[in-house]
Parts: C-alpha cells; sequence; structure tokens
C-alpha cells in the first residue's frame, strides 16, 4: 500500500512538494474541505515564479499563510495550505518565490486553472462558476492563466499569415459587434477585436510587423468597402478575394428582390381584375369566368408572397408544399424560377469548391440560365463583378438575349481572372512545398 503522504500527492497531481499534514473539517455552511499543508521542497525552494532561478531568500519581510484551491476529491474541497517565503531575484526585484502546484499569482492549483479552461470552451461562463464552486469573474482568470500555459507567446500566431479571412459579427441581437481575423490554413481565430470597421480593423494592421505584413497574400472577406482600403493601405501586394458564402448572400437577397417584384406585379394584376370584375352577391358561379380568373390571380399572388422558405431553402429538404410552390413557380415565372436556379448553382459550386479547400478563394460559377449561356467557371473577385453578373441575369428580363451576351463576356473575362488566381495560388504552393523541401 502506497504510503497516505504518496497518496495525496498523486491526487494533488503535484511534484517536487512535500506534504507534512493533512486534515479534514467541516465549515459553516456545512462543505467538507480536505486541508493539505504542503511546501516546495529542497529542490524548488526559493525560485522565481518567472525566471526559475534560484535567488537568496528576502530577509526583510515575514512569512505569510496561504492557501490554494484544488481540484474537488468527490464533493470535498480540497486546499493546499503553505508558508510564502519571499526572495530577492536579481532580476525581478522583491518577489514570493514560486510553488509548484500553482501559477504565479493564482490562488488555484495549476490543474484547477486548466480544468477551468477547458470547461470554459463547452459551457457558459456561469456553469463553469457554480460547477467549480468559484466566483463568475475567477472563471476569466484561470482562462487567461491557461491560455498563457497554452500559448505563453500569443503573438506568434500573427507570425506566417498567408491566407486570411476577415468577418465582422454581431451579438447581443446585433446591438454589439466583434471584428475577428481567422488563418484560413490553421483554421483558428488569429485576433478578434469588439467593434467593426476600419478603424477596429487598422488596430490589426498596426499590430503587425513588416514582415508580418509582407507574409500576406490573400485577403478573403465580404466586399466592405473599408476591407479593400485596408488592404490596399496595409498590404498592397495582396489579392483581395470575396468569400463564396457572402456571394451567396448577396446572391439570397437578389433573389428575394426578384421575388417581390414578381409578388408586386402578380398582385396588382389580380387586383386588376377583380376591380374590373362587376360586384355580385355570393360565391362566384361557376360559369362566370372572369370571376375565376380574378379568384385565380389572387391565388397565384399569395403564392408567390409564401415563396420565400421555398425558394430559400436547399431543394433537398423542401417540404411537399415547398416543392409544389416551387413547380408552380417553375410554369408561371420563368424569371423568378431563373433567379432561384441561380442562386442554387452558386452555392453548390461554393460548396463543392470548399470542399475542395480553397475556401474564400475561388467561387466556381456554372451558370444555367435557360441554356443559353454553358457551364462556365469564373473567380469573382470583386463585388461589382458579382452584382453585374447577379443583376445582368437575374433582376431584369428586358433586352434579355443583349444581356445575356453581356453577362457572357463579363463570365469569360471573369474565367481569365480565375484561371490568373489559380496560377497564383499554384505559385503560392510550390514556394510551401520548396520551403519545406529546403
Ligand atoms: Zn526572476
Amino acid at each position: 500500500m502506497v504510503s497516505t503522504n504518496t497518496l495525496i500527492k498523486n491526487l494533488l497531481n503535484v511534484k517536487n512538494t512535500v506534504v507534512e499534514s493533512a486534515e479534514n473539517y467541516t465549515d459553516g455552511r456545512g462543505v467538507k474541505h480536505l486541508r493539505v499543508k504542503a511546501r516546495p521542497d529542497k529542490k524548488h525552494q526559493c525560485r522565481c515564479p518567472f525566471c526559475g532561478e534560484k535567488s537568496p531568500k528576502d530577509g526583510r519581510s515575514s512569512k505569510d499563510v496561504r492557501v490554494w484551491r484544488g481540484l474537488d476529491f468527490g464533493s470535498v474541497l480540497v486546499e493546499i495550505e503553505s508558508e510564502t517565503q519571499r526572495i530577492k531575484c536579481p532580476k525581478h526585484g522583491s518577489i514570493v518565490a514560486d510553488v509548484p502546484w500553482a501559477y504565479p499569482g493564482s490562488h488555484f492549483t495549476k490543474d484547477f486553472d486548466l480544468t477551468v479552461g477547458w470547461l470554459a470552451v463547452y459551457l457558459p461562463r456561469n456553469a463553469v462558476a457554480e460547477y467549480m464552486r468559484i466566483d463568475w469573474k475567477t472563471v476569466g482568470r484561470c482562462i487567461s492563466r491557461t491560455l498563457n500555459e497554452i500559448e505563453p507567446e500569443r503573438a506568434v500566431r500573427l507570425n506566417n499569415l498567408v491566407y486570411i479571412g476577415i468577418d465582422e459579427t454581431s451579438y447581443k441581437k446585433g446591438h454589439k459587434y466583434i471584428t475577428v481575423i481567422v488563418n484560413h490554413e490553421t483554421n483558428t481565430v488569429v485576433w478578434a477585436a469588439e467593434g467593426h470597421g476600419k478603424s477596429v480593423l487598422e488596430k490589426f494592421y498596426r499590430s503587425l510587423t513588416k514582415e508580418q505584413l509582407e507574409s500576406i497574400k490573400v485577403v478573403t472577406g465580404d466586399g466592405a468597402k473599408w476591407i479593400t482600403e485596408c488592404v490596399n493601405e496595409f498590404t498592397p501586394g495582396c489579392e483581395r478575394c470575396i468569400d463564396p458564402f457572402h456571394v451567396v448572400e448577396w446572391a439570397m437577397d437578389a433573389l428575394d428582390e426578384v421575388r417581390r417584384g414578381v409578388w408586386r406585379d402578380a398582385y396588382n394584376k389580380a387586383q386588376e381584375l377583380k376591380d374590373s370584375t362587376p360586384k355580385r352577391r355570393g360565391r362566384p358561379k361557376a360559369n362566370d369566368l372572369q370571376a375565376q380568373a380574378a379568384k385565380e390571380a389572387r391565388n397565384k399572388a399569395d403564392q408567390l408572397k409564401k415563396s420565400v422558405y421555398a425558394l430559400g431553402k436547399a431543394p433537398e429538404h423542401l417540404t411537399e408544399n415547398q416543392q409544389l410552390r416551387l413547380e408552380m413557380i417553375q410554369t408561371e415565372s420563368p424569371l423568378l424560377y431563373r433567379a432561384y436556379c441561380i442562386k442554387e448553382t452558386l452555392k453548390i459550386a461554393s460548396i463543392v469548391l470548399a470542399l475542395v479547400g480553397v475556401v474564400g478563394l475561388f467561387l466556381a460559377f456554372p451558370v444555367g440560365i435557360a441554356g443559353l449561356v454553358g457551364a462556365g467557371v469564373c473567380f469573382l473577385r470583386f463585388k461589382n463583378l458579382v452584382k453585374s453578373i447577379a443583376e445582368n441575369t437575374i433582376s431584369t428580363n428586358k433586352d434579355y438575349d443583349e444581356r445575356i451576351l453581356a453577362g457572357k463576356q463579363k463570365i469569360e473575362d471573369a474565367a481569365a481572372e480565375w484561371k490568373r488566381a489559380r496560377e497564383i495560388v499554384q505559385t503560392f504552393e510550390s514556394q510551401k512545398m520548396r520551403d519545406v523541401v529546403a
């Protein structure tokens, strides 16, 4: 059987520690405590918590007794009690000597801090606080000590960035914004700050060194002007791309605009028919063709109004009713259906490319506009290009052929752009390969 001393040390998961005694007591609230009296062993005594160097004792100040919380043993609250020792580090001055079980300045054991850090990834803060029996604010302090342990030099995240994504997102129902920078290669967040807009993004760029700025080759994001401005200002040699995600979002907006327009027309037509029908009492008779037509027109307008979800959803998730509505749109409103098809091809294209692993860089655009333009692939770099294609193909049916031809030209131009961008990426890739080999 192991000695009690070893058992306690193993349970506390500490090294370089001497356990002097252990006792149980119950506090005023009926909570059971296990208080372990311990001290650093000879090897670990009088070490500076920052540089780890052995330093002379600071004879001027008296010793203090301090208590650290450890991880609970079941329902028993565990504490380590120890006398602190002040030392005089030549580099760091007069400070409290390090203890092997805790991070500097912490009132908790290392395991405790790390456990809180892990829990906080998966649980809301107040749940962590309640479960670990600590203050809400203490959770934050434990997390920052955990972060220091995992990533002592957080600034290295900003080294060697090549493909980055910039996004802003809101919380508290759109009242608060944060700007987030991700590294597309590692899929990690490298920087975040409260607020959005140019001034916030500038803070990110200003925190980078010249070398760090130079390594960035591709920046993705939505079409916001302030992103383009910052990219041009700080990394002029960089490619500025639009996230496929955002392109799909624009297509959705454009589609909804088309839908509203089509609905308005249908509604006005129904209203006209209704007004021109002489009013009669009771239901319209079966042989009253004009009244029947008015009713049908009204019905069609209503269906269009209710088609938001049918148009927005992925085809495989449509309910039977939504499918019928879509079929109705296909026969009754070719314009709206065409817009829907374009939105779907965009979505599929962006998913396929995400799988290929070039998220945010390319956007394949096989255009299925009623078979007039064959499948083409284009790389959409600028919002204007995206918008002009969307406008040319979605929002109008006037001068249809002419616009399709103009659109085709744009798609061909974009295809050339795409090819060029691909070459750029291939150069990056081969450069990276060369670096690895070297
Ligand atoms: Zn030191």
